[in-house]
Order: structure tokens, then C-alpha cells, then sequence
């Protein structure tokens, strides 16, 4: 267990090798950051962007919360990818859930966690919409099934955000992707359902969904 002295320690030395092996590494990341890849993941500490995707400082700008939920009215989020769409003009906007993520297991079985569950409250929504297809599979995956369903539909929310609505309409090429993370075997898992412009979304989120029920129906 780490303390807090040995994460100064880890630092320091993180530093200063960076600087052996890359001379001017950080004074170059002082000018600017030009990264082409935005990461909205669930905070969950087993599930670092960086780490898990090989990126350095500068090339991954990452917002995270509790089940990477993208909400409509949520000026964090929305904040967010504004600036990484507008301001620093990144490519690929990636939505990332993981398999045994706690806040879509909390909502699955409706525990309650305290001030967390108005939050949480927005996979139930995800549960509800598609409680045919979860009602069908069995308890092993059904759980899996809601952390796909989830990124699916927050890949939505991204895509008819006023943020994208416009970049869209100014003809900017930035394009939104599904992914989901094995904390078990620690490889992303590409859902399919990559919109680069609204015209693509209602075909590639109803295959999508199909999708999580084809894999998942002889379980
Ligand atoms: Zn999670």
C-alpha cells in the first residue's frame, strides 16, 4: 500500500526519468496540448486512460465520473467536450464503460449507495428502456449486457449534444465511439457503434443494441 510520501517519491522519480530519456519533454507540453483523442470513462480506479491505451501527458484529454454518463443538462460534462471539440479540435470523442462497473451493477439490483443514486438513477433509465432484452438473459450476463447498453446510449447523448450538433453542422470531423473495458482480462472491447455524423446514429445504435442481444442470447 502506497502511501502519500511514496507518491511524491514515484513523482519525482517519474519526472526526472522522463527528462533522461525525452530531454524537453515537459517544457514542450508547457506551449500547448494538441491531443486528437477525448476519453469520458467511469472514475473507477482500475480503469486509467492513459495507462490502459498507451498515452503520454498531451495526447488523451479524459473527463471521468460514476459510470461514464454523459447527461443532458450536465455543464461538467457538456463543458467538457465543448472544449475538446471546439477549442482543441480532437478527432475521436471516446465513450468507455467497464465490465463489473459498480454504479451499473447498483443499478441493476437497485442498491441503494445515498446521494449517488439520483446519479445512478440514469442507468436505471438505460435498464427500464431496454428491460425487454435484460428481462430475457440470464443473471450471468446480464449485468455485462447493461454496461455495454450503457455505452451505447451515453454515445447518444454525446452525439445529440448541441456541442456535436454543431461541429457537425460546421462540417468538423470528430467521430464518437463505444467501448467497453475488461478490468478481468484487461483489453477494450470496441462496441461498434462509432457515429461520425448524425445521419449514421439511429442504423448504428439499433445494431448495436442487436448486437449486445446476439452475443449474449445463447448465455
Ligand atoms: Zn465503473
Amino acid at each position: 500500500m502506497s502511501t502519500l510520501q511514496d507518491l511524491f517519491t514515484h513523482n519525482r522519480a517519474w519526472a526526472a526519468q522522463m527528462e533522461r530519456e525525452r530531454p524537453g519533454f515537459f517544457t514542450g507540453l508547457v506551449k500547448q496540448q494538441t491531443p486528437k483523442f477525448m476519453w469520458i470513462g467511469c472514475s473507477d480506479s482500475r480503469v486509467p486512460a492513459n495507462q490502459i491505451t498507451g498515452l503520454e501527458p498531451g495526447e488523451v484529454f479524459v473527463h471521468r465520473n460514476v459510470a461514464n454518463i454523459v447527461v443532458h443538462s450536465d455543464l461538467n460534462a457538456l463543458s467538457a467536450i465543448q472544449f475538446a471539440v471546439d477549442m482543441l479540435k480532437v478527432e475521436h470523442i471516446m465513450v468507455v464503460g467497464h465490465y463489473g462497473c459498480g454504479g451499473v451493477l447498483a443499478a441493476l439490483h437497485g442498491t441503494r449507495i445515498g446521494l449517488a443514486d439520483n446519479w445512478i438513477r440514469h442507468i436505471q433509465d438505460v435498464r427500464h428502456r431496454h428491460r425487454q432484452l435484460l428481462d430475457s438473459l440470464s443473471d450471468a450476463v446480464r449485468a455485462d449486457a447493461l454496461c455495454e447498453l450503457n455505452v451505447i446510449e451515453q454515445v447518444v447523448n454525446v452525439c445529440v449534444s448541441t456541442v456535436m450538433v454543431d461541429a457537425w453542422a460546421k462540417g468538423q470531423k470528430v467521430s464518437i465511439h463505444g467501448w467497453s473495458f475488461g478490468v478481468h482480462d484487461g483489453l477494450l472491447q470496441d462496441l461498434g457503434m462509432t457515429i461520425a455524423g448524425p445521419e449514421d446514429l439511429d442504423r448504428l445504435y439499433r445494431a448495436a443494441v442487436d448486437r449486445v442481444w446476439d452475443k449474449r442470447r445463447s448465455a
